[in-house]
């Protein structure tokens, strides 16, 4: 482990430019459980039964109750941990051009980090089905279920709903940094999930170097150049620390 931590080390302080992709993983050291894998969501519900976009247009009262609702409450109260901060971090010291998230929680941009590229969407706001008004997912409380805007439509949030489409414009500058980085670290992802998982296998094919982190080998790891395993919040720290050093004479 300790020649692979020094291996992406060196990969990271050489390149020209570095983008993350960060699934559910990473937001577990922040207590909000992962889609899949030991504690998941999955484990207790059917996904494509709760989170596909059919299933809350015909009964979204039922999909915020069982998903959408258990998600809020744990989203208002969940703070960035170490991995987070670490990416942040790296940004800061222009380490990192962007972190393409799956992750709808906006704990990168808690952290600090600038430039995210939210491929899911966001559970921060909600937007009304009847007349397209916005507010905060903070701002609503779940006392009736689904919660309605003024106009009397139900509000959905801005994430992506499986049988949705990626936001056209999250999809192209995500396309862009994957085309042209050199690095792309891959951060607590079972990478299973389309397209985002086609991510790093397009960063590969145009020579990048793929450093993954995930305390379980994924789809993706045959692939990766550098497997790290192990929880993100503790390698993403040992990396940007030691990128920190300066070199020695
Ligand atoms: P996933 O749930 O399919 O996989 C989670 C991955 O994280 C697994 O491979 C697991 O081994 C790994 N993991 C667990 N603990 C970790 C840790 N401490 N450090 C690093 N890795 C760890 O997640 P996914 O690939 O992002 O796909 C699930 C979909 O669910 C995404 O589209 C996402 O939008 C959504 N989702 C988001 C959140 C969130 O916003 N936090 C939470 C649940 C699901
Ligand atoms: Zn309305």
């Amino acid at each position: 482990m300790e020649t692979r931590i020094q291996k992406a080390i060196e990969i990271l302080s050489r390149s020209r430019l570095t983008v993350a992709l960060t699934g559910a993983g990473i937001s577990v050291e922040s207590g909000i459980p992962p889609f899949r894998g030991p504690g998941s969501l999955w484990d207790k519900i059917d996904p494509m039964e709760f989170a596909h976009i059919d299933a809350f247009m015909k009964n979204p009262a039922r999909v915020w109750e069982v998903l959408i609702g258990s998600m809020k409450t744990i989203l208002d109260t969940a703070r960035p941990n170490k991995g987070h901060l670490a990416l942040a971090e790296l940004e800061k010291r222009r380490l990192l051009a962007t972190v393409i998230t799956q992750n709808v929680d906006s704990l990168h941009q808690k952290a600090g980090s600038r430039d995210v590229i939210e491929f899911h969407g966001t559970f921060a706001k909600l937007t009304c089905l009847g007349c397209g008004h916005r507010t905060s997912s903070a701002d609503i409380t779940l006392t009736t279920l689904p919660p309605r805007c003024h106009c009397g439509g139900v509000y959905r949030p801005d994430c992506v709903f499986f049988g949705e489409s990626i936001p056209l414009s999250a999809l192209t500058r995500a396309q862009e940094f994957v085309s042209q980085c050199e690095v792309m670290l891959v951060v607590g992802t079972s990478a299973t999930v389309q397209p985002a998982a086609m991510m790093p296998i397009l960063a590969k094919q145009n020579n990048a170097r793929i450093i993954e982190i995930n305390p379980t080998p994924t789809p993706l790891t045959a692939t990766s150049d550098l497997f790290l395993q192990g929880n993100a919040g503790p390698i993403l720290t040992r990396l940007t620390e030691a990128i920190a050093i300066p070199a020695g004479p």
